[in-house]
């Protein structure tokens, strides 16, 4: 990690008048100014083709930042100032000629040593080509450093995100390309290296011996919404299983680093996706499930069916949901199932990881004459950040029986305003040159190349039973069957006050 003048620079973001600098990357840029992690030697340009003042750019900074939900100052002006607009064409060059003076400009003066932040938030056709023109027009020719932080998502399959990596890679090192995954930018994502290195309790039971399976759920009420036209085309698993799914997985799965730096935790995420078994095209329908919601009812509305959305096939067989059944192949994980579930319209808004652990060979006791309830550690990614650890008391009163026990700990209960939205912790992690929680490329095509055996057989067989679960529902019964096979079910993400087997 650099630490040199780290936080003097330019930012610059392509695509500034869009969506997700306006919803993101503003609020968060101001959220590190108002904390002083950005010195005030930064200038921010925001290049797009709407033909903007700086003045407008500034308003609509200001505006974005007082509809996220942040305290603004009275006064943020000296703030704006820092911002400048360009009109700007990615496909012309005379746009980067124009770049590179206004960058030399804000250098002097903001007093920026040639520091130079490119963050591409916009369609992922141009991210190939902005590297280029930037090269070629020695926008990145500097005596400071260069960093290119890339959206989601990384090509469509393991080819594509080679070609553009390979088109990056004509720009910038490796080591200066910050691809995002926004869900490695979550307090609770990032905590999962603490509760299982910093724990005692934890880590010594963290094997094959004493986990009996691993449950990852990231659900969604929400249906496409106006991202119809990108959705149809990506689906369930490439929008989420290929990237955040996966990035869980290994974090759950690695060895403990020797060090906790980027590269020696890399090396142990890319070793854990090594060993995931990869499956032959006929064993896909026994690991692998999809599912695509019809109608339904959530937050007490109708709702309609994906094939009813905007820019959605009628006929669409894009899943909408995906469950699936991991299998690491190594020496801590053998015969340990993690089992994955995401999608659309599911009943709450909800990411959550259980670890269940193994029962006790011989029940000293017993619940209600039954099983005794295993132990589970629940990790809380969001909408709640926090830990639950499900512990057996004994029932009060004569009988000899336990009862399932809960203890909650709720860090964004405890500290919700402090609690980081994930691009603040990601830009400032670029800013001081730390891509611990970036995708390295070595992840990016270990995903794509198992996701690809999966989303092959898919594209060439199609489903009957779509749209196969009811929106507001917890997904196709089939997902349920993936479990039950191996004697387990999923567990609750909604009423977790019932545990019951
Ligand atoms: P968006 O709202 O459609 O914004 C696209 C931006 O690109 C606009 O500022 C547009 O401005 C600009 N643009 C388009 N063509 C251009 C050209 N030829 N030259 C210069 N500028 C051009 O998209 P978005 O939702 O912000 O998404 C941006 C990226 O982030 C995408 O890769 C997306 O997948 C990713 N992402 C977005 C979100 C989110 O919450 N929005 C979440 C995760 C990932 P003009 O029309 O003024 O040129």
């Amino acid at each position: 990690m650099k630490t040199d003048s780290a936080n003097k620079c330019v930012i610059v973001i392509f695509g500034a008048t869009g969506d997700l600098a306006k919803r993101k990357l503003f609020p968060s840029i101001y959220n590190l100014y108002k904390k002083g992690k950005l010195s005030s030697n930064f200038a921010v340009v925001g290049a797009a083709r709407r033909e903007w003042s700086n003045d407008t750019f500034r308003r609509n900074v200001a505006t974005s930042i007082q509809e996220s939900k942040i305290d603004v100052d009275q006064d943020i002006n000296e703030f704006l100032n820092h911002f400048h607009y360009l009109s700007f064409d990615v496909t012309n060059t005379e746009s980067y000629t124009n770049l590179n003076d206004l960058i030399t400009n804000l250098d002097e003066e903001f007093s920026i040593p040639e520091n130079r932040i490119f963050y591409m938030a916009m369609a992922p056709q141009f991210f190939g080509t902005i590297a280029s023109y930037l090269k070629a027009n020695g926008v990145t020719n500097t005596t400071g450093w260069n960093r290119l932080i890339i959206e989601k998502p990384f090509g469509h399959n393991y080819e594509s995100a080679q070609k553009l990596n390979d088109d990056l890679r004509e720009a910038f090192t490796e080591d200066e390309i910050y691809r995002i995954d926004h869900y490695l930018g979550k307090e609770m994502v990032q905590n999962i290296e603490v509760i299982r290195f910093a724990n005692a309790i934890f880590e010594p039971l963290w094997n094959n011996r004493y986990i009996s399976n691993i449950q990852i759920t990231s659900s969604e009420s929400l249906g496409v919404e106006d991202r119809g036209g990108y959705y149809d085309h990506a689906g369930a698993l490439r929008d989420m299983v290929q990237n955040h799914m996966l990035q869980m997985v290994a974090l759950l799965a690695m060895e403990p680093p020797n060090r906790l730096t980027t590269e020696e935790i890399r090396t142990e995420k890319i070793k854990a996706l090594r060993a995931l078994r990869p499956m032959t095209p006929n064993e896909v329908d026994s690991y692998f499930v999809r599912g695509q919601y019809g109608r339904g009812i959530v937050n007490e509305n109708t709702v309609n069916g994906y094939r009813e959305e905007g820019n959605v096939d009628p006929k669409s067989k894009t899943e909408t949901f995906v469950a699936g059944k991991l299998v690491i192949d190594n020496f801590r994980w053998a015969g340990v199932p993690f089992y994955i579930r995401t999608g659309k319209r599911m009943t709450e808004k909800s990411t959550k990881i259980v670890i269940q652990f193994k029962n006790l060979p011989m029940n000293l006791y017993y619940k209600s004459k039954e099983e005794m309830h295993p132990n589970l550690l629940i990790i809380h990614i969001q909408p709640d950040e926090g830990i639950s650890i499900v512990l057996n008391g004994k029932k009060i009163g004569l009988s000899g029986e336990t009862n399932p026990v809960k203890l909650d700990f709720c860090s964004s209960c405890q500290d919700v305003v402090n609690t980081p939205e994930a691009y603040e912790k990601l830009l400032n992690d670029c800013i001081i040159g730390d891509a611990t929680n970036f995708t390295h490329w070595d992840e990016v095509a270990l995903s794509w190349s198992f996701v690809d055996i999966i989303s092959k057989v898919w594209e060439n067989s199609t489903p009957t039973d779509f749209p196969n679960y009811e929106s507001g529902s917890m997904g196709p019964k089939i997902a349920d069957k993936l479990l039950a096979d191996d004697g387990f079910h999923w567990w609750p993400i909604t009423d977790e006050s019932d545990y019951t087997i």
